[in-house]
């Protein structure tokens, strides 16, 4: 009789700078089994890996509940208490359950707990016992806890950012469940660094992090571990437990030992690395754009109020600085303002009025800002293509929408901002990031895919929001000590490899 395997989503990335927390209509949530069981399913890329490799290798597959949300604040813990309860109550129902595969973040908060996928994780252990094989997808920036490794089995992350193997971490943490029951348990060991670094400050395709990475491929490739993930905690997380954390399974206990302890070192040795460069400042970019006669247009990347790193998109501090060039520039900005988007509204296209803009979400990370004498340009209802390459086609939504100009200062309200990354957003109004003297994008790293077509006059640039890339300035409460880079670490400070399970 084939195995059962149970399968089921709960994906979000918390920011704990970001005052509004995430409850259930931020989420999408898809429960409908007919909507799961195929390769195309509308629950997630990973769970679509998920779902594959099971199903090609035979298994019966159960599902449960699957819901993700965008990044964002902490979750209400309401909504994090009923999907536990609803998949206790799955679980139990399933007679004769082999197996739980697990699609999670990895770096979820909620309004009570630091560590929302390690209670999860645990909560489903203690109703299934320690017979049923756990196994986990997680996210490269996932914070995996103790509590996780005492609970799960297997534990895969994502290898790549920009995160480009969704589909192939589903594929990896269902193998590891196929691999167990034909080849006998592996044994599954992780260290601790205590690092973290801004998100937009790395990627895994250059610099030392691509080294350790290839490095333990090389590992994987060479058969002496049977998997590897490297783990960077997304960094805006004010938890009490926060770290980079390096998990190594093989058929050998102290092989997996082995490999995660010399790993862990590379990890510290690359802490500096992580940090990134020291950003320039946004009188530094303006400064450029004035400069620039390339023909290209220079983009100002504002990373630390990127709503895709769980931030507002609130913030007008480039919006102040740019405004004194009013006359001198063309500059394309936006933020994610309500009450100024009502206001252009009622004053209808045409409409000429002094606005006050920003700051209205987060108003302790920015200051809002007076534009006097704007005109109202176009009304949307926010919804537009994604220009693309990534998800091109796609439709988006940012909410109602305004533009509105300061002489050569166009400035993109709206009520919320899920996409401002692609150049699909800016063109939604009216606006050609192409004619722009200046662009401001709120993002992160993803958005270089799009605007790298059009110039590579990109800057990241020092700014305040809830994804502040100068780590040290935000107002963490929790963190624990020794933590670099709020402290300075040494090698003792590395806890040694062990395994759990
Ligand atoms: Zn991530």
């Amino acid at each position: 009789m084939s195995k059962k395997v149970f399968f089921c989503r709960f994906s979000q990335e918390s920011n704990s700078f970001n005052p509004v927390l995430t409850d259930y209509s931020m989420f999408d949530v898809v429960t409908e089994p007919s909507d799961v069981l195929t390769e195309n399913g509308k629950a997630g890329i990973t769970v679509n890996g998920i779902y594959k490799t099971l199903n090609d290798a035979g298994y019966q597959l159960i599902p449960g509940i699957f819901m993700g949300a965008g990044s964002g604040a902490c979750i209400k813990s309401q909504v994090v208490e009923d999907f536990i309860q609803m998949t206790i109550e799955q679980v139990k129902a399933i007679d004769g359950l082999d197996a739980i595969c697990f699609s999670l973040h990895g770096a979820t908060m909620s309004d009570t707990s630091d560590d929302v996928c390690g209670d999860v994780i645990e909560s489903v252990r203690n109703a299934v016992g320690q017979s049923v094989i756990i196994s986990v997808a997680f996210d490269l920036h996932a914070n995996v806890t103790e509590k996780t490794m005492k609970n799960a089995d297997y534990i895969c992350g994502y290898q790549h950012y920009p995160h480009i193997d969704l589909y192939e971490t589903g594929v990896r943490a269902a193998q590891m469940i196929i691999d167990h029951f034909e080849k006998g348990r592996a044994f599954v060991a992780r260290a601790e660094v205590p690092v973290i670094a801004p998100a937009h400050a790395y990627t895994t395709s250059s610099r030392e992090l691509k080294k350790l990475m290839d490095k333990a491929k090389a590992y994987k490739e060479s058969g002496k571990i049977i998997e590897y993930s490297i783990f960077q905690a997304q960094p805006w997380l004010d938890a009490k437990q926060i770290f980079a954390t390096i998990i190594i399974t093989s058929y050998d206990k102290q092989t997996a030992i082995d490999v995660a302890n010399e790993l862990s070192i590379d990890e510290f040795n690359l802490r500096k690395d992580l940090q990134g460069e020291p950003l320039m400042s946004v009188e530094e970019v303006i400064q450029k754009a004035l400069e620039n006669t390339s023909g290209k247009p220079v983009v100002l990347c504002d990373s630390a109020d990127s709503p895709n790193a769980g931030a507002n998109g609130d913030s007008a501090t480039v919006l102040e600085k740019v405004l004194p060039y009013r006359t001198q520039l063309k500059c394309a900005l936006a933020v994610v303002d309500k009450k100024a988007t009502d206001l252009a509204y009622e004053l209808g296209v045409g409409g000429v009025g002094d606005f006050t803009i920003g700051a209205t979400i987060a108003p302790e990370l920015s200051k809002p800002v007076l534009v006097k004498n704007a005109k109202v340009k176009v009304l949307s209802d926010g919804e537009f293509f994604m220009y693309g390459p990534q998800e091109r086609g796609q439709k988006r939504s940012n909410g109602k929408s305004a533009l509105i100009s300061a002489d050569g200062i166009l400035i993109h309200l709206s009520y919320n901002a899920k996409t401002i990354g692609d150049r699909g957003f800016y063109r939604s109004v009216g606006v050609e990031p192409e004619q722009m003297d200046l662009v401001c994008v709120k993002a992160c790293t993803s958005f270089r895919a799009g605007y790298s077509q059009i110039t590579d006059l990109i800057y990241n640039a020092q700014t305040t929001g809830a994804a502040g890339t100068d780590l040290t300035t935000l107002p963490f409460k929790k963190l624990p000590n020794p933590l670099y880079p709020f402290q300075e670490i040494s090698i003792e400070d590395i806890k040694k490899a062990k395994i759990y399970r």
